[in-house]
């Protein structure tokens, strides 16, 4: 059962309802690797660490889940 939290943007189509940015609905943020605390940035809540190679959880992004082979 999907929630009902989620807004529609009218003007723009988002896979995850958030506002339309300046990367044509893709959000850049930043966050501290829970590896070895370096500054990352990542894409809609997704982040991999190029120093030591962590990333985080699909499901913390913002966008939904894919399909796990
Ligand atoms: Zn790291």
């Amino acid at each position: 059962m999907n929630a009902s939290r989620r807004h529609r943007s009218p003007a723009s189509q988002t896979t995850d309802g958030s506002e339309p940015g300046p990367l044509d609905g893709q959000q850049i943020t930043q966050t501290e690797c829970r590896g070895c605390g370096t500054q990352i940035a990542g894409l809609n809540g997704r982040y991999a660490c190029s120093m030591c190679g962590w990333a985080n959880e699909w499901s913390e992004g913002h966008t939904s889940t894919p399909p796990r082979p």
